[in-house]
């Protein structure tokens, strides 16, 4: 999912000032499951938002999906009366608002953090930097690209102690990792097969991406 977490509330005051009327939207989904921008968080910010300013006309919607642009008409009526947007999505949401009220200001009430999942409750982590081209496969299914301080494609980098990073001892070494995965898998031979440079043109280096799925496009 998309962890997200909560502005600190000075910055989302700041990009009220000189504002009346707002809405804050949520969304049922990864910001929901991390605690971030779901109806819990929402009634949150609309409560500490008119408590530092008694004076806002605030509303709250939590849409099914902020990404999604068939369910983005449940906000129009509450978007035509508002000043502005407080998205509480993660930064993609954001965006579709903003494209879709184009003359209605729009702002973030939280930071996209990373692609990641919940280790335990309250505790999240980056498994994922989305580079178009997945190599799990080869390395045991932990990511060098993001797990590997360096994103080395054939590690390690010889600086790893006792199965820990050189950049960041509370880091554990990915390629540690990724041999002992292999090595319990009876997969070392993976180890052998130097890896080509990544074509990160299809990661974010390519520029903006899209995905157009025929036998789902409409
Ligand atoms: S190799 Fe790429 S797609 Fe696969 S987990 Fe790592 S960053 Fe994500
Ligand atoms: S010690 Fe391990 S995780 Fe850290 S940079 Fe080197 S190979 Fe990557």
């Amino acid at each position: 999912m998309i962890v997200c977490e909560r502005k600190p509330l000075p910055a989302i005051l700041e990009n009220l000032a000189g504002r009346r009327q707002a809405v804050i939207a949520g969304c049922s989904e990864c910001v929901t499951v991390c605690h971030a921008g779901g109806e819990k968080e929402v009634a949150l910010l609309r409560d500490l938002l008119l408590l530092a300013r008694p004076d806002l006309e605030l509303s709250t919607i939590v849409l099914t999906r902020q990404c999604d642009g068939e369910f983005l008409e449940a906000l129009d009526s509450l978007a035509g009366e508002a000043d502005c947007l407080i998205s509480m999505a993660c930064g993609v949401g954001a965006q579709f608002l903003a494209e879709r009220y184009p003359r209605t200001w729009v702002f973030p009430a939280v930071d996209t953090r990373f692609g990641g999942g919940a280790r335990q409750p309250g505790v999240w982590e980056e498994r994922c930097g989305f580079c178009g081209d997945c190599v799990l496969h080869l390395t045991g299914g932990i990511c060098p690209i993001i797990r590997c301080s360096k994103s080395l494609l054939n590690g390690p980098c010889g600086g790893s102690q006792q199965g820990k990073c050189e950049i960041d001892q509370a880091i554990e070494c990915a390629w540690q990792k990724i041999h002992d995965r292999l090595e319990g898998l009876g997969r070392l031979d993976l180890l052998d097969v130097v890896l080509p440079p990544k074509d990160w043109s299809r990661a974010r280096d390519g520029g903006p991406r899209k995905l157009v799925r025929e036998d789902v496009a409409l």
